[in-house]
């Protein structure tokens, strides 16, 4: 298992054209069984790497707040919504709240501060416990080199269908 964010970095531009014809690859292959090859690997890859020693995600996305999420956080909290808002959000170009910095302002020592109230995006990351894999290529290979649990998981996915990697 790769953790060390360089050293993905590194590989990620190595294997740039491969994983645009893995990409390719995966588009004809069938959805179910991919689904069920990515929850498989997932587990295993999940349960091999520790988030505290990562937490890149928190480092580096930007992260959407709803309505009801500042509610919940800010009463957590106990600030009002109005001290809350200016500590924490501004509006993203869409209009939509956004957590104005990054890395994000609850992360300390690689951990959540707030785990129990983090955000739906938090919750969700990487995603790859979640079904239609071949809908989500796109955001998957965005954060490829951001997150060693999606390197990892798709690495193992082309071990897993056959794909033939690129050995130039
Ligand atoms: S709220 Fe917690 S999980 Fe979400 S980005 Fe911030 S530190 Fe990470
Ligand atoms: S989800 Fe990925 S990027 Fe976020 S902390 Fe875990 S391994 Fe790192």
């Amino acid at each position: 298992m790769i953790t060390d964010l360089q050293n993905i970095k590194n590989i990620a531009s190595e294997k740039h054209q491969e994983n645009i014809d893995f990409q390719d690859f995966l588009k004809f292959q069938d959805g179910i069984l991919l689904d069920n090859l990515v929850e498989n690997i997932n587990k295993k890859t999940e349960s091999s790497i520790d988030c505290t020693q990562c937490g890149n995600c928190c480092k580096s996305l930007m992260i959407n707040v709803s309505e009801d999420e500042a509610n919940d956080l800010s009463q957590h909290l106990q600030t009002d919504r109005e001290s809350f808002d200016a500590t924490y959000l501004e509006k993203g170009s869409n209009g939509l709240m956004l957590m104005n910095t990054i890395p994000c302002n609850f992360l300390s020592d690689n951990k959540c501060t707030v785990y129990t109230h983090r955000f739906a995006g938090c919750k969700e990351f990487p995603a790859m416990h979640l079904p239609n894999f071949k809908q989500r290529l796109f955001t998957t290979f965005m954060h490829y080199e951001r997150c060693p649990i999606i390197f990892n998981v798709v690495e193992s996915l082309k071990t897993e269908t056959g794909f033939t990697k690129d050995t130039n």
